[in-house]
C-alpha cells in the first residue's frame, strides 16, 4: 500500500536538494554505475570490506527517498535486502541497488530472514503502528534493529521491543538522524557545556502544511496522533539534547482545526510547555497546518539557534547574530554509519531504544495534558 503526500514529498525533496552540495563520497559497490556487478559478488565484496548488510522494511518515501540513496554513501554498511508488500517495486529496487533475489522479502516471508547471513540489521521504515511488531519479529529473527521514530505508540510496546532485542542479544537503535548532524550537535555542545552559561529558556517548533487527506499520518490508529508524533518529537529531542535535561511535567493546548477534512482523527496543531529541572522555560509547538522549523536557546550570556533546525539539509544556525558555519552532511548516511559502528564495536547505541521510549513517554504525557487541560507529571 502506498500513501502519497505530494506536498510533504516536495517539501522534503527541496530540502534534500539543499543538502546536495555535499560531495558524494560513495565507496559503495552497488551504485547505479556498477550495474554489471553480479549482485552476489557485490554482497561478498561488501562483506569482505567489513560492511554490515541492512534490509529496509517498507519502501515508502523515507526509505526510497533518503535511506537507500544514503546507503550508497555509507562506509560501514550497505543495502543488502528489502522487504516490501508491493511486488511492482521490486524490479525498480533490484535494478537501482543491485539486490539479489534471495534477499528480497515480503511481509509473509519476513521471518525467514533469520536464515539469511547477508542481513545483519533490519531497518523498520513502516507506519508508526507497525514499528513494535516488526522490531520484535526482527529481533526474533536474530538481527540488530534500527526502528524509525516515533519508536512505538505506547510505552508498553517500547518495553516489549527493548526486551525482545535484549533477549536476542541484539542492538536496538532509533532513527534519530540529528544526533549525527553538525548544527544540532553544536546546539548540544553550546547548551550542555554551558558555553554561554545556563540555558534559561528554550523554544522549538516544527510544522508544515500536510497534503493528501487519506494518508496514514492522519489516521490515529496508524500514526498514534498528528504532528506531535511526527514533528513535535523533534522539538522534544531538541529541548532535551540542548539543555541536557528531561522534562518533569507538561501542560499542553490543542490548536484550532481549520482544515476540517483532514483532522477528524488527530490534532492539526498544538503547543506545550515543559517544566524542566532548574526552572528552565521550555516551550514547543508542532503543526500540520503551517510551517515552523526552529530550535532556539536563550542562555545567561547569549542566544544560539537553528532555523531551519530539522530538515535533511540546508540547516542554518547563529550565535547571537553570527552565523554558524558547518558542512551539510548526509544525515542518514552519518546516522547509519554511526549506529553500525556501535554495533561493530559492541558499544551501546548513541540512539538506543531507551531514548525512543523516553520520547514516547513524554509524547503520551503531552497528549494527556492536551486532553485533560491539566498539568501532567512525566
Ligand atoms: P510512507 O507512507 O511513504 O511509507 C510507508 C511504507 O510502509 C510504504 O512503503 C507502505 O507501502 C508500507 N506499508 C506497509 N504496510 C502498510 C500499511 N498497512 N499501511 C500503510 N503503509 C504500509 O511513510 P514514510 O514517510 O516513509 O514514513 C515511514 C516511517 O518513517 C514513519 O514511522 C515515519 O515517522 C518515519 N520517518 C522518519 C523520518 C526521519 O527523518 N527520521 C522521515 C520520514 C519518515
Amino acid at each position: 500500500m502506498e500513501q502519497h503526500d505530494k506536498s510533504r514529498r516536495k517539501f522534503l525533496y527541496d530540502l534534500s536538494l539543499a543538502g546536495l552540495s555535499v560531495p558524494l563520497i560513495s565507496s559503495a559497490l552497488q551504485c547505479t554505475d556498477d550495474k554489471k556487478t553480479n549482485p552476489e559478488i557485490m554482497i561478498e565484496k561488501n562483506k569482505k570490506a567489513g560492511k554490515l548488510g541492512i534490509a529496509l522494511v517498507g519502501l515508502g518515501n523515507y526509505a526510497g527517498g533518503q535511506l537507500a540513496p544514503a546507503l550508497l554513501q555509507t562506509g560501514n554498511c550497505y543495502l543488502a535486502g528489502i522487504v516490501t508488500g508491493t511486488p511492482s517495486k521490486i524490479p525498480v529496487w533490484k535494478e537501482k541497488y543491485n539486490i539479489p533475489d534471495k534477499n528480497i522479502y515480503n511481509y509473509e516471508t519476513f521471518d525467514s530472514i533469520k536464515d539469511n547471513p547477508d542481513i545483519d540489521i533490519i531497518y523498520i521504515v513502516l507506519p508508526n503502528s507497525m514499528h513494535a511488531e516488526y522490531t520484535i519479529r526482527a529481533a526474533k529473527a536474530g538481527k540488530h534493529v534500527i526502528c524509525e521514530k516515533p519508536m512505538a505508540l505506547t510505552v508498553e510496546d517500547c518495553d516489549k521491543m527493548i526486551a525482545a532485542c535484549k533477549q536476542a542479544g541484539k542492538s536496538l537503535s532509533i532513527g534519530y538522524r540529528l544526533h549525527f548532524e553538525p548544527y544540532n550537535l553544536e546546539m548540544v555542545r553550546l547548551g550542555t557545556n554551558k558555553i554561554y552559561g545556563d540555558v534559561k529558556k528554550i523554544t522549538s517548533g516544527f510544522g508544515f502544511l500536510i497534503g493528501d487527506p487519506t494518508q496514514w499520518r492522519l489516521k490515529k490508529a496508524m500514526a498514534g496522533g498528528g504532528p506531535m508524533q511526527d514533528l513535535g518529537i523533534y522539538c522534544v529531542q531538541g529541548i532535551c539534547y540542548t539543555t541536557g535535561h528531561e522534562p518533569i511535567a507538561v501542560s499542553a493546548q490543542e490548536g484550532p482545526k481549520t482544515i476540517a477534512d483532514k483532522f477528524s482523527e488527530v490534532e492539526q496543531s498544538l503547543k506545550w510547555q515543559f517544566e524542566m529541572p532548574g526552572g528552565i522555560i521550555a516551550e514547543g509547538e508542532a503543526s500540520y497546518g503551517y510551517e515552523l522549523n526552529f530550535l532556539k536557546a536563550e542562555a545567561e550570556k547569549g542566544t544560539f539557534e537553528l532555523s531551519p533546525a530539522y530538515n535533511y539539509g540546508g540547516l542554518k544556525g547563529k550565535i547571537g547574530e553570527t552565523p554558524m558555519n558547518f558542512p551539510n552532511v548526509n544525515q542518514q548516511a552519518k546516522q547509519m554509519d554511526g549506529i553500525v559502528l556501535s554495533i561493530k564495536n559492541n558499544q551501546t547505541s548513541i540512539v538506543p531504544g531507551e531514548l525512543g521510549k523516553r520520547d514516547v513517554k513524554i509524547i503520551a504525557a503531552v497528549y494527556e495534558a492536551m486532553r485533560t487541560g491539566k498539568k501532567v507529571i512525566i
